[in-house]
């Protein structure tokens, strides 16, 4: 018998299986895809010298120490820094909105200290927001709003932005400087030779059996260790006992393209709404430090749908909260199952973020079991 089954091979469960074997345990991992990695995993494209990361783009980002240490082990990181450009109407936008797609957009040559007097003619909305559309108007004003954020959000959510919670537009700050790369944190990067190896790295000597659904055989496999951890979506594991939580599912449309450089970026957004895809991603800008075929390029149409068999994004409705809750409250009752990461905590969270949750997890978990 294992001490720990990890259900399913993303970073919660790889972080956790390595913490385990390294105080000695022993580990059984099934995942149910063909590969290991959730959905950080990356492949290289043919020939190419391209790296895909098959579930959209991944850009590593922290601040903290312990855990850029700990992902240091496995690999090292590139310097890429992450920015990111959107098209509307044909023209091409600095993102998150900053000094530099204001004066674009109006035609003005503002200074910093000149933007919040600017905005402040331009908002329409002044009482307390109720929703998205409300909360962005009161941030941005109309003119803004509806060239950057209703077209995308609309796409993005599926719904119209008066029926999403204003607290969604907060991950979308407006900037009073040029300064225009996306995160600020410390540490940033991708890894040079992709994100596949890390967990190849980091499972060594964890028994690992792909192409396995864990509710297959649910019972057989709960038999195989003292105890489980699940990495899978909540609701699944308790047969839908409050219902389906709601998530926001994408697809990905790849090709290859006979050009050294199709858009120059690795992430352009298109802010309209009759583009029927969110974004491109062309995944060679992600690697500057690496020698391309120079007359060839792929690039990935990211379209955003509903598949609850694809959980992406989870959506968060009021309704949705208050099923995760009741479902947070039967996770206290099974003390034999650690319950991790993102489908498990119906929680959007960045790849740093689930790391520094399994190595937290698995430190309490070791320390009590040694
Ligand atoms: C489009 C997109 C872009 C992102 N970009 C970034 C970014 O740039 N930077 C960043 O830091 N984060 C990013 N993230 C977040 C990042 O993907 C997550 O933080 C990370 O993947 C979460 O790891 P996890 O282990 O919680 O879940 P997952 O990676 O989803 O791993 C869970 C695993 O469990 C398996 N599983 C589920 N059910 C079962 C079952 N019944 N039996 C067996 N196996 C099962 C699944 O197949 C999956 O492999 C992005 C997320 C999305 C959706």
């Amino acid at each position: 018998m294992y001490d720990y089954l990890v259900v399913g091979s993303g970073f919660f469960g790889s972080v956790f299986a390595q913490q385990a074997r390294e105080n000695g345990k022993s580990v059984m991992m099934i995942e149910r895809r063909p590969h290991i990695g959730g959905n950080c995993y990356s492949y290289e494209y043919e020939d190419t010298g391209i790296s895909i990361h098959k579930y959209g783009s991944h850009i590593f980002h922290c601040s903290d120490d312990e855990t850029w240490n700990y992902v240091n082990r496995f690999t090292r990181f590139n310097r890429h820094q992450h920015r990111v450009l959107t098209t509307h109407k044909g023209k091409v936008f600095s993102m998150p909105i900053n000094l530099g797609t204001i004066n674009s957009f109006f035609g003005t040559n503002l200074r910093p200290d000149e933007v919040a007097a600017f905005l402040d003619t331009q908002r329409t909305f002044t009482g307390k927001p109720a929703n998205l559309e409300e909360q962005a108007i009161s941030l941005i004003g109309q003119p803004l709003y509806e060239a950057f954020i209703r077209g995308y959000t609309r796409k993005q959510w599926g719904c119209d932005p008066r029926d999403l919670p204003a607290s969604i537009i907060t991950r979308l700050p407006v900037r009073q400087s040029y300064h225009d790369a996306y995160f600020n944190d410390r540490y940033q990067g991708i890894p040079i030779d992709g994100y596949t190896p890390i967990f190849e790295r980091m499972l060594q000597g964890v028994d690992i059996e792909l192409n396995v659904d864990f509710f297959a055989d649910r019972e057989i496999w709960e038999k195989k260790a003292r105890k489980v951890v699940y990495t899978g979506p909540i609701d699944r594991y308790f047969d839908y006992c409050h219902g389906h939580l709601n998530w926001r599912s994408v697809r990905f449309e790849l090709e290859k393209i006979d050009s050294s450089d199709y858009q120059g970026v690795s992430v352009m957004n298109y802010a309209d709404e009759d583009t029927p895809y969110t974004r491109i991603h062309e995944p060679k800008h992600f690697h500057l430090e690496r020698s391309w075929n120079k007359n060839t390029t792929v690039i990935v149409k990211e379209f955003s749908f509903i598949d609850p068999d694809q959980p992406y994004y989870p959506v968060n409705f009021a309704s949705d909260r208050a099923m995760y809750e009741k479902y947070a409250a039967l996770q206290t009752e099974r003390p034999d199952v650690i319950f991790g990461g993102r489908l498990a905590r119906y929680k959007y969270y960045d790849m740093h973020q689930v790391i520094a949750g399994a190595l937290a997890v698995a430190r309490k978990e070791l320390s009590g079991t040694q």
